[in-house]
């Protein structure tokens, strides 16, 4: 027996738990501090109504026998695929229903999708990143290139002509960094896959996000998309599914004449049994008239949160991106702390809690972010104190 050796290049992940072993050394040494933590990338706020009415319904379903669902399509069921479709058409895209795949979150998907690409094409990732594209791709013992974010060009590398990639990663809005591409950005990607034959995994987990008019919600508003772009979403930014479950991918019909399409059934099929009807019905659900506006509230919630963090940032002076169209806020560490030097800082100088960039890439080094999805009150607290701490800096 051999085991898979290229588990031995993964990098260990200290980022989460030396955060957790920092702040509990800090409480047990400051027992009165009352500390708040804006470093979550989890929702907090519940499931709507709509989505819990649609639960109960398919919970009921499958309690009769004239309603009782036992397999269902790998791919997902029908009435989920429509739903789909009728949402894309609301940001001008068309999409046939079989085009669109459901998972149990995008990142099961983005994990998976590798296993239709062969193992000598060239990857290339973002840096700073969200760490499942590098280590998927460590694990098949793929090589990756790595493409600088950085201030100069706003977190949003463009591609570079000289460099050659098979399969590249984007996601827009970004997380860590919060940064969105414009039209004129993803286009240009779309070019450049297209004339490389290269394949962009595109992921908008946090297209919801998305105020401004002019940012694309999603790749294939862009021409030429369809030819070389896959698409994942995912229900748990949108609508609170973090804990549900629910996701999906597009991967369109032009793409390879649906050979990767085609491919891609033939994987999920073999390897996947699909996701339960009843959180089928709940993301169902998120697209009623009831569901929409009532997802909107808590989006606005959240975004209430980040224009709170993004004044204080503001008045005090702090680069940063993100913060709009985006639930994360990505500043620059002032007085040329480092990134882990200023979570200490600002430990304990605010008693605040956010995640050091330099744990999303070599890129993140001197930056932190801090995320909306907090209560509303703890929030405002947080970024009052926050404020306070960065004018003593000045
Ligand atoms: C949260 C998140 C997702 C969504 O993942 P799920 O598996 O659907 O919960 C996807 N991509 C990024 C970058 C995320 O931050």
């Amino acid at each position: 027996m051999q085991i898979n050796q290229n588990y031995d290049n993964l990098e260990q992940s200290y980022l989460f738990s030396t955060i957790a072993r920092k702040v509990n050394e800090y409480s047990a040494a400051h027992p009165e501090a009352d500390i708040i933590r804006l470093g979550i990338g989890d929702v907090t706020r519940p499931l709507v109504p709509a989505v819990i009415d649609a639960l109960h319904a398919a919970v009921e379903d499958q309690s009769r026998q004239e309603t009782f669902h036992g397999y269902g399509d790998e791919q997902g069921y029908g009435f989920l695929h429509e739903a789909l479709v009728g949402y894309y058409k609301t940001h001008g895209v068309t999409l046939d229903t079989n085009e669109i795949f459901i998972s149990d979150g995008a990142k099961s998907d983005l994990g998976n999708i590798l296993d239709i690409f062969g193992a000598d094409n060239t990857v290339l990732i973002p840096d700073p990143v969200y760490p499942v594209y590098v280590d998927t791709n460590v694990m098949a013992g793929r090589k990756v290139l790595f493409m600088d974010a950085n201030e100069s060009n706003g977190f949003l590398p463009l591609p570079d002509a000289s460099v050659k990639a098979d399969i590249i990663y984007l996601c827009s809005p970004n997380n860590p960094t919060g940064a969105a591409y414009d039209r004129a950005g993803l286009k240009a990607w779309v070019d450049y896959a297209n004339a490389n034959s290269a394949v962009i995994l595109y992921d908008a987990a946090y297209e919801c996000f998305i105020e401004d008019e002019n940012l694309p919600r999603s790749i294939y508003e862009i021409e030429g998309a369809k030819t070389c772009a896959i698409e994942f979403c995912s229900f748990s930014k949108m609508a609170g599914f973090t804990g549900t479950r629910c996701g999906w991918t597009v991967v369109p019909q032009a793409l390879m004449d649906g050979k990767l399409n085609k491919m891609w059934l033939r994987r999920q099929t073999t390897k996947f049994n699909g996701v339960a009807y009843i959180v089928q019905r709940a993301a169902e659900a998120v697209f009623s008239p009831e569901g929409m506006q009532e997802i909107q509230h808590n989006l606005d919630y959240y975004r209430r949160n980040a224009a709170v963090i993004a004044s204080a940032l503001d008045e005090a002076g702090v680069w940063y991106c993100g913060g709009k169209n985006s639930p994360y806020l990505w500043l620059k560490c002032p007085a040329g702390m480092g990134s882990w030097e200023f979570f200490d800082w600002l430990l304990d100088t605010a008693h605040v809690v956010g995640t050091p960039g330099e744990g999303f890439g070599p890129c993140g080094k001197g930056y932190f972010r801090l995320t909306a999805f907090g209560d509303a009150d703890r929030t405002k607290e947080a970024a009052a104190r926050i404020l306070a701490a960065l004018k003593t800096l000045q």
